[in-house]
């Protein structure tokens, strides 16, 4: 039979604040083992919690990134379970009144309806050795937000690009760093299969822990496959959490899929609510950037292919240097070609990856003197290069370089009859129509003339030199 994958996603994002979410200890991915700690956020008996403000307004940044509505009032409960990597035996999470609520985000063309962002805090690391199992603090306590989607997605594909998609909303927003690599962004998978055509979604099994795009399409597809051998073979898929195995590819039960009610949530008694106003939402919403979503609408609005748009959206420095040139007065379709290449170029090589060290407004110049034939395809990368590269304004570049084209139209007619009449088997086959030994022509005279001339200049003088044997 033929099946239709279902797909929700939890995802958690660990918020950038400088300290963690209950405690002073410093939010760092790193550091000495368990370096990082204090009674707190180490679960010692008798501490008390005290909220960092910070965690709710990155929660409520998010949110408002997504479309969501804030919670004016939202309060924190404790999920109660007992794992070494939680030292006091609970969670303090949100169950009851998450921060947001509602919003969504267009992906491929597809709005992906989120239910919730809830505030939590992380719990530790653990490490599993042959010795036994090491215990690192240092990421308890870290501030998280988790975001809860429907089951909207119906392919590995589609989920994947939504992550992408979240992930990248949330480092415009400077909500989180959304380091994958480090943890800083990591993804529980609801999936189940219905066969196609029908509208009943089948059991499903909830896969923990994926924390990279091709571990997301991977479990994905190889668990909706074994749910649907699964059925095909008569049984009935269990509903359990599972575990992604990199090595193999394959998911394993882990244990029994466990209901809210098994956490025995209760409101937590030692964090206050948080009241948000309408003047914190209002100013929070107006530090915020661009969305990227917001910002590749325009991009297509200014004749960007989906890829272009896709390679200035990657990075936000990219998005907003682009931005920036655009309203200096540059070129949209221009800029974004002399970014995809001499820009991103140096940008990728840089090693913090942070500032593009040109004024926008330069590369609009540049671009305008490149339109008018002031300056050749050669000279504007080479100005490019220069301002990227010496940290130079235009104007000193295009002095020092000489990169002004100076035609000497009689050196051209010279130069020009000089290789046609060197070459009377390529001007014969021209006049017979043969139109391609012109390139072989432009090339010879542009030895010649090294770069003195421009293209279109060297063209229309061989084509009427040629045509009218001058
Ligand atoms: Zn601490």
């Amino acid at each position: 039979m033929k099946y239709t994958t279902v797909i929700g996603l939890e995802i958690h994002a660990e918020l950038l604040t400088k300290s963690k979410v209950f405690c002073g200890c410093k939010n760092s991915f790193g550091g000495r083992v368990n370096g990082n700690c204090c009674p707190v956020c180490a679960g010692m008996p008798g501490t008390l919690p005290a909220l960092n403000k910070k965690a709710v307004e990155l929660a409520v940044a998010a949110g408002l990134s997504f479309g969501c509505a804030v919670s004016r009032l939202t309060v924190w409960d404790r999920k109660n379970y007992f794992y070494p990597d939680l030292a006091k035996a609970y969670q303090i999470s949100q169950l009851y009144a998450p921060v947001c609520l509602g919003g969504g985000l267009e992906t491929g063309g597809r709005f992906i309806r989120l239910t919730r962002i809830h505030l939590e805090e992380d719990a530790g690391k653990l490490t599993h050795t042959r010795g036994g199992t090491l215990i690192d603090y240092n990421r308890a306590g870290v501030p998280l937000i988790e975001i809860v989607t429907e089951p909207d997605m119906r392919s590995a594909d589609e989920a994947v690009e939504f992550v992408e998609n979240v992930r990248r909303t949330l480092v415009y927003a400077g909500v989180s760093d959304g380091k994958m690599e480090q943890g800083s962004l990591r993804v529980d998978a609801n999936i189940s299969v219905m066969p196609s055509g029908t509208e009943k979604f089948g059991t499903r099994t909830e896969i923990k822990n994926l924390n990279s795009f091709k571990f997301i399409k991977k479990a994905v597809e190889f668990e909706a496959e074994r749910q649907a051998e699964v059925l095909d073979g008569g049984g009935a898929v269990a509903q359990e959490t599972r575990r992604y195995d990199e090595a193999s590819g394959e998911t394993f039960s882990m244990r029994s899929k466990e209901d809210a009610h098994d956490y025995r949530y209760f409101p937590d008694p030692d964090i206050p609510p948080v009241v948000i106003s309408d003047a914190d939402v209002e100013r929070i919403k107006n530090a915020l950037p661009e969305t990227p979503s917001a910002r590749l609408k325009k991009y297509a609005g200014y004749g960007l292919s989906v890829a272009d748009a896709g390679v200035i959206l990657e990075n936000k420095p990219v998005s907003d240097f682009y931005d920036a040139c655009v309203k200096a007065g540059a070129d949209p379709v221009a800029a974004a070609n002399l970014i995809r290449g001499e820009i991103l170029r140096r940008y990728n090589a840089s090693a913090d990856r942070e500032q593009i060290p040109v004024a926008p407004a330069d590369i609009a110049d540049a671009l305008k003197l490149a339109e008018k034939s002031e300056i050749d395809g050669g000279g504007l990368k080479t100005a490019v290069g220069c301002m990227y590269l010496e940290r130079k304004p235009l104007s000193a570049v295009l002095a020092e370089k000489n990169l002004f084209v100076k035609e000497d139209l009689s050196l051209v007619s010279e130069v020009v009859k000089r290789v046609v009449s060197e070459n009377p088997k390529a001007a014969a086959q021209y006049k017979e129509g043969d139109a391609k030994v012109l390139s072989f022509f432009i090339g010879q005279c542009a030895r010649a003339l090294r770069g003195g001339a421009l293209a279109q200049t060297v063209r229309a003088e061989l084509e009427r030199v040629l045509n009218d044997g001058d």
